[in-house]
């Protein structure tokens, strides 16, 4: 019988691990631990044909010790209050770990998208969004959504209307919702945030010989057979990302079933392949698995397993028969309590969901910087930067007596972009994140899992210290 456990409760499993490895009053863990609250909306929606249905919504703050709270929230027929709450719960710590000052939250819409049509999805994500905004559940400086599973820019430029709309007027209402559309206040790099924080979560635990050496890989990414499950917004980008470094993916896991080619798939073909509408299992490779067998896929041969769509996909069932070395957690929860332990003895390597996957919500936080500043990253600098570059290539040229060429010159003399500040803000955050996790683990002599809750929870034990607890 297949484990399907409490996600919330998951999480907290997570928590009590780490406990041991801080020191604060017990009364404080209980209360970081607790979810503050969950909101369940009901509202009526009035389809195409005139009928008339109810549509269930929750948008959960786990954790107000920092305001504005964060977190995305998505379009699943399989949300509930427990997974908003373990979800809200998992910003909380993401975003403390990774030092971006907001509280966790988490919402959900439950509906199958693909049921209704634009007008009728419209309508949804319009009136989710009154509803937030009854509650004071949404604005830049109390609640953030952004984008999660089933969420693209579009829902998200339907959100931030509504909400413009209804905020009559306040300076920073765009920074009420991230991951929103260019034109109107998103910022450039959000979409593949995630995706490439994953790359970049990857690229950096893969150079470390000594991990290396103990799990019996070489260094670097290289010739790293990967698995994907889930090829959307984040398992794309990542895909995409780790081909260029010389990644073959070897398997790729959708709704529809699995593909599996020892020599490597074309991400880029399989994901417009699905985009246009075919399923996966119509290209061509060596193994496939079907619908009703495509956890099984999950085992297949491989350095690297990148579980990029559900929560609990891993459980104590399954765990004993990954081959992957490398666990590097893309989605949220992909891992149970139970499944964690099993492949921590085994030796397998897993990257934690609450650092690999916060490239999302780091990329938001600078949008968010940039919806409050009302200035593009690079617009003050740019010229400046670009004009200084050339006057040190200049000078470089008159005291070596030696001239570049113009192709030369215009390479280096550039200013930064906002793409090029946005992707170095995200690489640095998380190449600094996975040093931070890294070095507890080894000083602790435990699992990155269980290094990256502490340090989490030691960020949010001393906001509260710090700040008292009101009365
Ligand atoms: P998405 O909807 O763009 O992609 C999910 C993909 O998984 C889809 O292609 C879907 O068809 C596939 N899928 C669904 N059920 C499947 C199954 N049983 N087996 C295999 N594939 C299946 O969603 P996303 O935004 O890429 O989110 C994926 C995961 O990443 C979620 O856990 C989400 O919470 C997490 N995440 C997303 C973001 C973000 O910025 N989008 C940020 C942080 C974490």
């Amino acid at each position: 019988m297949r484990e399907l456990p409490l996600f919330f409760e998951q999480v907290n499993r997570y928590f009590d691990r780490a406990k041991p490895l801080l020191d604060h009053p017990e009364g404080l863990l209980k209360q970081i631990k607790a979810c503050n609250a969950v909101y369940h909306l009901s509202f009526p929606l009035r389809r195409d044909d005139g009928t008339i249905e109810v549509i269930h919504g929750w948008r959960a703050h786990h954790s107000q010790h920092r305001l504005p709270v964060k977190g995305g929230f998505r379009l699943t027929v399989h949300a509930s209050e427990d997974e908003v709450t373990a979800l809200a719960a998992l910003m909380t710590y993401k975003c403390a770990l990774m030092d971006i000052p907001f509280g966790g939250a988490k919402g959900a819409i439950k509906i199958e998208k693909d049921d209704y049509s634009s007008g009728e999805l419209e309508r949804i994500i319009r009136r989710y969004t009154f509803e937030l905004v009854q509650r004071n559940c949404i604005g830049p400086g109390v609640d953030v959504p952004g984008p999660d599973m089933g969420v693209s820019t579009r829902e998200i430029a339907w959100m931030s209307d509504t909400y413009c709309q209804l905020s009559r007027g306040e300076e920073s209402a765009l920074g009420a919702v991230t991951g929103k559309p260019l034109g109107s206040g998103g910022v450039r790099g959000r979409v593949e945030a995630t995706g490439r924080g994953v790359y970049f979560g990857i690229r950096e635990a893969v150079s470390f010989r000594e991990d290396m050496d103990r799990l019996g890989l070489s260094t670097g990414l290289d010739g790293k057979r990967v698995v994907i499950q889930g090829l959307g917004n984040v398992g794309y980008h990542a895909g995409r990302l780790l081909t260029q470094d010389g990644v073959l993916v070897v398997g790729i896991l959708e709704r529809d079933g699995g593909i599996y080619d020892p020599k490597g798939l074309d991400v880029e073909e399989v994901y417009r392949h699905r985009e246009n509408g075919g399923s996966i299992l119509e290209l061509e490779a060596p193994r496939k698995v079907g619908r009703e067998d495509r956890p099984a896929g999950l085992e297949w041969p491989c350095d690297i397993l990148i579980p990029a769509a559900l929560e609990n996909v891993i459980g104590k069932e399954n765990a004993p028969r990954i081959q992957a070395k490398i666990v590097a957690e893309a989605a949220n929860g992909p891992t149970t309590a139970n499944a964690g332990e099993i492949l921590e003895e085994r030796g397998v390597l897993q990257i934690p969901d609450l650092y690999l996957n916060a490239g999302g919500v780091t990329v938001s936080y600078f949008e968010w910087i940039k919806n409050l500043s009302h200035v593009r990253f690079g617009r003050l600098e740019r010229r400046f930067q670009a004009a200084s570059n050339h006057r040190m290539l200049r000078a470089i040229e008159s005291i070596t007596e030696r001239d570049f060429d113009v192709g030369t010159i215009d390479e280096l003399a550039v200013g930064a972009s906002e793409e090029d500040l946005v992707n170095s803000g995200l690489e640095e955050t998380m190449v600094a994140g996975y040093h931070d996790v890294r070095e507890l683990a080894r000083r602790k002599g435990t699992g990155l899992r269980n290094a990256a809750f502490a340090i989490a929870m030691e960020k949010v034990a001393t906001s509260y210290e710090e700040r008292g607890i009101f009365p």
